[in-house]
């Protein structure tokens, strides 16, 4: 196996020194499989200590004009080095470098907005003379930080799922200790560069990288964790929650996406936004769109537009220019995925794009129709290129398809009638519905998160903050 010449060595930071540990983990483009750096190997004692160094942190608050300067500075060096944060990205995670760069100039919004919030974090006055009990007493709420926040992030936003962990909890004034997913910790280590650039003082951001069991057993069982915030899949978030019943656990989980489309819908553009958006970074988005239902009458004409978008698609090399889909996170996804397909086939479901192996390993864009509910390609989270596109008869019956999911985090329709839409709004169970928008729709000031198994919180700086910080009364006798 080649190493690739840029290849970075990055120890963990723990209480603000860069530490190694005699122990390094390879991180390999799941393209080529060359090495494209290397992390120093933490465990138990450097989660620990990293812990230590967020609770020291905490003894010496930092103002929030001193936080909300830093927020902003990493915004400014994250577009200071935007082409070599895009590309660290695109090397590890195998995402295509043009959404690698979108993602970039998504973490400068997080930060940028999150130091917003930081100068906006207030409490409200209490009207206490709106009760006989009240009167003669002013009362207010200040907005307190709830403590050292532990962070879990998974690979496919390796940047700006971090930076929604980080910039929040620094706006409002609680240290981290953050564990990015193993196959991607270079750019969250890159950005905790930058964050000590911006003059953060030692604790306020600790990266330790290892055995996911490991940090996460010291992190759910170390009571001055006050807050667990997890982005990753909904058996892990979900297990997690259950071991540390008395923290706040933040949990950001998986999907199985549906899009609506109805008879009237403008045909053209839900075709362009959908073929976008189920085979964007392999649709390895947790609202990739995976389930497409279509009115009856548009089905035919809907596919017309449809498939041979998704047939230009470039598969190919995530470091070229022109790539859209590139490759799986590794072996054992391409090959569970690839298994799915087999099932929903067998099940009588028909292959209308993709499905052929490539020499180079990578799967072009898949479509199935006629699939099934209870087959894994509909009810399960893919996480991979393959959507599912069924035709249906009425509007009733493609919400109760949508909504047949134990999942709930993003859904859309694509309609020209009012009505359809505010029945969308009111009728699909999930955290967000989008009207004449793919469902993998988000702006990173939005509220995002979802109901059911999809998660319990919302993230978008001003909403995690809410899960960051604790009111406190303080009552007044007036003279
Ligand atoms: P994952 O396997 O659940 O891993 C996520 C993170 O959890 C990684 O850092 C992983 O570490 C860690 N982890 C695994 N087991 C753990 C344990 N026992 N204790 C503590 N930490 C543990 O998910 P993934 O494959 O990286 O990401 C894909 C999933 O994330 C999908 O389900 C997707 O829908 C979801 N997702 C949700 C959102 C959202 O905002 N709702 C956004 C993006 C992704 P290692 O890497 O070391 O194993």
């Amino acid at each position: 196996m080649t190493v690739a010449k840029t290849t970075a060595e990055r120890p963990l930071l723990v209480g603000g020194e860069w530490i190694e540990t005699g122990e390094w983990l390879d991180v390999r483009s799941p393209y080529s499989g060359e090495v494209v750096g290397r992390v120093a190997r933490g465990g138990a004692a450097a989660t620990r200590d990293a812990i230590d160094a967020a609770a020291r942190a905490l003894e010496a608050p930092l103002p929030a004009h001193k936080r909300a300067e830093i927020l902003v500075r990493v915004a400014g060096y994250l577009g200071r080095r935007h082409d070599e944060v895009a590309r660290t990205i695109a090397e590890e995670a195998g995402k295509p470098l043009r959404a690698a760069r979108v993602e970039v100039r998504r973490a400068m919004s997080t930060y940028t907005m999150s130091a917003v919030e930081a100068r906006k974090l207030s409490g409200e006055i209490v009207p206490m003379d709106a009760a006989q009990a009240g009167e003669g007493k002013l009362a207010f709420t200040l907005r307190r930080p709830v403590g050292v926040v532990g962070a879990i992030t998974p690979f496919n936003f390796p940047l700006n799922l971090v930076a929604h962990k980080i910039a929040p909890a620094l706006a409002a004034g609680c240290p981290v200790v953050l564990k990015p997913a193993s196959q991607t910790p270079l750019s969250a280590l890159l950005l905790a560069e930058l964050e000590l650039e911006a003059g953060l003082p030692p604790g306020w951001l600790n990266v330790v990288v290892g055995a996911a069991s490991e940090i996460g057993d010291v992190v759910v069982e170390d009571d001055r964790v006050k807050v667990l915030s997890f982005t990753g899949s909904a058996p892990v978030g979900w297990a997690l929650r259950e071991r540390a019943p008395r923290k706040r656990v933040a949990l950001e989980l998986g999907n199985a996406t549906p899009a609506v489309v109805t008879a009237d819908a403008d045909l053209d553009d839900a075709a362009a936004k959908l073929a976008a958006n189920a085979f964007s970074f392999a649709g390895q988005s947790c609202i990739s769109v995976q389930r497409i239902y279509v009115e009856a009458p548009a089905y035919e004409p809907f596919l017309d537009r449809f498939l041979p978008l998704v047939r230009e698609l470039k598969v190919g090399d995530p470091l070229d220019e022109e790539t859209d889909v590139g490759p799986l996170i590794d072996d054992a996804a391409r090959e569970r995925i690839a298994a799915w397909v087999e099932e929903a086939r067998a099940a009588g479901a028909r292959l209308l794009a993709g499905g052929a192996t490539r020499d180079d390993g990578l799967l072009a864009p898949i479509v199935l129709a006629d699939a099934s509910p209870e087959l894994k390609v509909s009810s399960e989270e893919v996480f991979g290129p393959v959507c599912t596109v069924n035709a249906v008869a009425s509007l009733d019956e493609a919400f109760a398809l949508a909504n047949r999911t134990r999942f709930g985090l993003q859904a859309g329709v694509f309609t020209r009638s009012l009505d359809a839409a505010l029945r969308a709004a009111h009728e699909l169970e999930f955290g967000g519905v989008t009207i004449n928008e793919a469902p993998t729709f988000r702006a990173d000031q939005m509220p995002y998160g979802g109901v059911k198994e999809s998660g319990n919180t919302r993230e978008g700086p001003a909403y995690a903050i809410r899960e960051l910080t604790e009111e406190r009364l303080v009552v007044v006798q007036l003279p």
